[in-house]
Parts: C-alpha cells; structure tokens; sequence
C-alpha cells in the first residue's frame, strides 16, 4: 500500500473546515516553518527533490531559487489551479476536499518566497470551488494564519482567488499570468521568465496546486524523509487521477515505486479493466503526453516492469515511452478507436490555441481535418503522411508547449498504430460502424 502524506485526513468528515483540519495536525507545518527562515525552508524543499506536480516535473526548490529579489519589489507566489488538461482532476480534489493543506502550502511557500500578496488561478470550469477556498481563506485569517503580523511573526499574507474565464491556455503560467492581470490569455515569450518578470513584471513562481500542497508535508515530515519515499528522482507521493475504461476511477495518492500493472488491475487503484474488456492503451500523463500501446505500458522495451515514476514512464524516450505529466491517467480498451480518439484531442487543441503562432494556429486545425477525413473514411494512405509531417513542424516551433502538446498525441498515435490508420483508409464502408479492434496486433 502506497504511503498517504497528501490525502491521509481526506476521509475525515469535516476536514474541509478550520476546526477539523486543525484537531488532525494542521497548520502545525506552518508553526514550524515560521520559525525557520526562509533559506532553511528552501533548503527542505531542495532536500525533498520534490518535483512540480503540474507536468513538467522540474524540480521545485530549484525554481524557487531562480526567484529574482530586486530590492523594494513585491514578489508574488500564484498557484496555478487553472486545472484543464483533459484526464486531470486530481487538484480539483485537493482543493475541494483539503482546502485548508492548500492555504496551509501557501503561507508556508509565501513565507520562503517573501511573497506577501499571493494568488490562486482557478479554471472558471471549477464553478463551486472558489466558495470553497474563500470560506477557508476567511477561517484561516479568523485563526490568525493569515492576514496581519502572522502568528507575532511580523509576516503578512493576503491570498486571493481569481477565478478564470474556461480557457486551457491559460494554465499555460505566462498566459495564466496575463489572465491575472485582466489581459486575453496569451503566452508570453520566454525570457524573461516569470521568476524575474512574471505577475506585473515583478519577480513570480508559479506552482500547481499539488506542488504547493506538498509542502506542507515535507516540512512536517522533512526534505531528506520525503526523498526517501519513492524512488531515484521520483520522491514522495503523486497524485493520480484515473479515468477512462476502469472499474475505480477516481483519485489515487501512489508513492511511485508501484508497477502501471499493479496501478491498473489491483483492487486498492483502477480494479482492472472495465467489463472484462482487454486493455488496449494508455495516456498516463493527462491527453498531452504521448499514448502507449499495453505491451509497452505494462513493461518498458527491455522487458523490465514500467513504475508509476517519471523516469520509468519516459524510459525508451518519445519513441517507446511516455510521461509522468499531470498524472491523469487516462485508460483505454479494446473497444476504443485511435484514430477517433486522437481527432477528439486534435479538436481540442485546435480549439484551445490562442492563435498567436501559425504552426500551432494553422496546423492544429490542419491535423483535426485530416484526422477526421481519415476517421469518416474518406482518407488516403498520404494523408497519414501529411499528418506524420504537419506534428513534426509544430512541435518545437512555437511560443509555448500547447503546439507540443498537440503534436505528440498525434505523433505516439502514428507510431504506435500506424496499421489502425491504415485500416481506416483501406476499410472505408467499416470504419464508420467498426472497430479496427486488439485482435489486430
Ligand atoms: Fe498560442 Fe499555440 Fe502559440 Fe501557444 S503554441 S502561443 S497556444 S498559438
């Protein structure tokens, strides 16, 4: 059983009130830290190896310490709770169910960064949580955690929620920060990056939801016990929200030394495949990351286990492997079509782009044509072609990772079933009404 440091109280009624959080253990992270200084908080969070829980993964002690600290400048903490990847709910549970470990992990990173306005983004889809937050924030405030001279510390804190307006682009951090300032959702170019010019050009991190929430427990528990769970460079708990044809979906706290195996048919996670069904693949990393077929989701090209871990995940790089990402974990069986799954992603990426660079403005929509000419049945073989080269010409050429991000689905879906592509065009009467179907490979 995996250890639990994020959602241990989850099913504690009432968890989600001061009172409650409080009785469990909570805010005493928070005691601790304010009496650290704030290079000794850094210092834990580099020891945790904890790494952004967003998608990226890139470690989060190490932007922390990029934060630049012109003198006389606010700096300013924003938590990204702009949540729209397709497949991922998971920070839409934290912040729901343990909102108080969230304001918790804000006053405690706030206190590091020496922000002492910070922000949450949520997406403006998460209708009813800002109720949520606002009333903790308010019960926070009330118990002295935020506010005025916190806790006789002489360090204030305001946190604010700002709901966004339902783009995806959004939680892209630049955009977001355009949002924040009451601008269109645009990606800026980088540099500057935010650490230096970010919220009103002053010095910003930008945090997912689950990275400051984790927090909390690596000062409680400390860095070096936190990087001693799990494994390599994949320390302590991830968050996994599980979609798709399972028998459990829902939210799963996995300490990453698990087997994708154990995650998809053990009764404690996903419980197997829905019906009985086989499975046919997976997008482990929320609908960006590359797609993997069940022979290399299950183990990776040299025969070994593939973990629920960054490094295993990516293991064989873009051509066999996939990505930790967001950590929705989107499954598929053997009843789902490729190619109409990828024309729905393809769709969505052409609806989410801002429009500012042409491959990602153009090709998007290019790609989501195609896919759905080859889907309807009235494709050729070229076609797939075409497609193979319109993803090789946005990926990497453009202003932010949304071109990626609509690249490489259709790139893993190419490589991996190629034959389910074909079979489309050469079956035109079938691929209307049937599935190219597992028996196929
Ligand atoms: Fe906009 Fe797409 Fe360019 Fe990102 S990659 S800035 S979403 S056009």
């Amino acid at each position: 059983m995996s250890k639990k440091l994020l959602l241990k109280d989850a099913h504690i009624e009432g968890i989600r009130y001061f009172e409650t959080y409080r009785k469990q253990g909570g805010y005493t992270a928070a005691e601790k830290a304010l009496k650290m200084t704030p290079d000794e908080i850094l210092e834990e969070v580099k020891a945790s190896g904890l790494r952004g829980r967003g998608g990226a993964g890139f470690p989060t002690g190490m932007k922390w310490s990029f934060l630049a600290k012109p003198e006389g400048v606010p700096r300013h903490l924003v938590v990204n709770a702009d949540e729209s990847e397709p497949g991922t709910f998971k920070d839409r549970y934290l912040m729901e169910f343990l909102p108080h470990l969230l304001i918790e992990g804000m006053l405690i990173s706030s206190f590091c960064l020496g922000s002492n306005v910070s922000y949450i983004y949520i997406r403006g889809e998460y209708s009813w949580i800002p109720d949520i937050l606002e009333e903790a924030i308010e019960e926070a405030k009330a118990a002295g955690f935020l506010g005025k001279n916190i806790l006789g510390t002489g360090f204030d804190l305001e946190i604010y929620v700002q709901r966004g307006g339902g783009a995806y682009i959004c939680g892209e951090e630049t955009a977001l920060l355009e949002s924040l300032e009451g601008k269109r959702g645009n990606p800026r170019l980088k540099p500057p990056f935010p650490a230096v010019k970010g919220l009103w050009e002053r010095p910003t991190v930008v945090n997912n939801v689950e990275s400051i929430a984790a927090i909390v427990p690596i000062i409680d528990i400390t860095g070096a016990e936190y990087a001693k769970i799990g494994v390599g460079r994949s320390t302590g708990t991830k968050l996994i929200s599980a979609c798709g044809n399972i028998n459990k979906p829902g939210v799963y706290e996995i300490d990453m030394t698990i087997t994708v195996e154990e995650f998809i048919y053990s009764d404690e996670y996903c419980g197997g495949i829905k019906d009985g069904k086989r499975l046919k693949a997976c997008i482990p990393g929320g609908s960006s990351v590359p797609i993997v077929p069940a022979n290399l989701l299950l183990r990776t090209v040299n025969g070994e286990p593939r973990y629920m871990n960054y490094e295993s995940l990516a293991d064989g790089g873009f051509a066999t492997g996939t990505m930790m990402g967001s950590g929705g974990f989107i499954v598929l069986d053997e009843d789902q079509c490729i190619v109409d799954h990828t024309m729905t992603l393809a769709r969505f990426y052409h609806h989410e782009s801002c429009g500012q660079c042409t491959p990602c403005r153009e090709g998007t929509g290019w790609m989501h044509k195609i896919l759905k000419k080859i889907e309807k049945g009235e494709g050729k073989m070229e076609d797939i072609d075409l497609l193979w080269d319109i993803q090789r010409k946005i990926e990497g050429n453009t202003i932010c990772p949304l071109g990626d991000a609509a690249a490489w689905p259709v790139a893993a879906a190419i490589r991996h079933f190629r034959d389910e592509f074909e079979w489309h065009v050469k079956n035109p009467e079938l691929s209307q009404t049937q599935n190219y179907g597992l028996a196929h490979y």
